[in-house]
């Protein structure tokens, strides 16, 4: 078959052995905040090809891989994937996020919990309930107990966050993606929740 990544004729699955050797394992690493972000790759090379063809061309082998790499990372909690914008989600035909959760709950014995709403473009208030913060995401109900939010990829960290807010800080034990994009992190020591 074609190297997902190179296109050269390989007898592997997914990736010949030349890219495979490329992949970067990302580190744990901190999000703004001191959120605990734990990634299976680095977002450069064959994984960042791969991503692409996940999230605009249905590769949701690329999903199995990465979820493969975080599970024994990854303590037994529910999984709150972040949704993909719905315009996108008929587009392209697959929310990631949801994919990869999906994946991670095989191999962690854990539910998906879709939470989250996307956001809603030109979302007006319309008086009523002023007491919860105007973030991204709607949560369609609070969990019951701590949770792993879970994204394709995150690049600056800026989502991430915004669906953490809605959940609420104290219910997040961990971030979880595909990928991140070196440089995302800051500092070794974790903040404790
Ligand atoms: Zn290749």
């Amino acid at each position: 078959m074609l190297c997902q990544a190179c296109h050269r004729f390989h007898r592997g699955h997914l990736l010949c052995a030349e890219c495979r050797q490329r992949l970067r394992p990302a580190a744990d690493r901190l999000l703004p905040g001191g959120f605990r972000l734990l990634a299976a790759f680095e977002h450069s090379g064959p994984a960042k090809t791969l991503i692409h063809h996940f999230k605009y061309r249905g590769l949701t082998e690329y999903a199995d891989l990465a979820a493969s790499m975080l599970a024994k990372r990854l303590p037994p909690l529910p999984l709150v994937p972040v949704p993909r914008a719905l315009t996108r989600r008929v587009r392209y035909g697959v929310d990631p996020a949801r994919v990869l959760a999906d994946r991670l709950a095989h191999y962690l014995g854990v539910p998906v919990l879709p939470l989250l709403q996307p956001p809603l473009h030109k979302q007006r208030r319309a008086g009523g309930d002023h007491s919860r913060a105007v973030t991204g995401f709607r949560l369609r109900q609070v969990p019951k107990g701590p949770v792993l939010v879970v994204d394709d990829v995150v690049t600056t960290g800026a989502t991430l966050l915004s669906a953490i807010t809605s959940i609420g800080e104290s219910r997040v034990r961990a971030a979880v993606a595909a990928n991140a994009v070196p440089g995302v992190s800051s500092g070794v020591s974790w903040k404790h929740h």
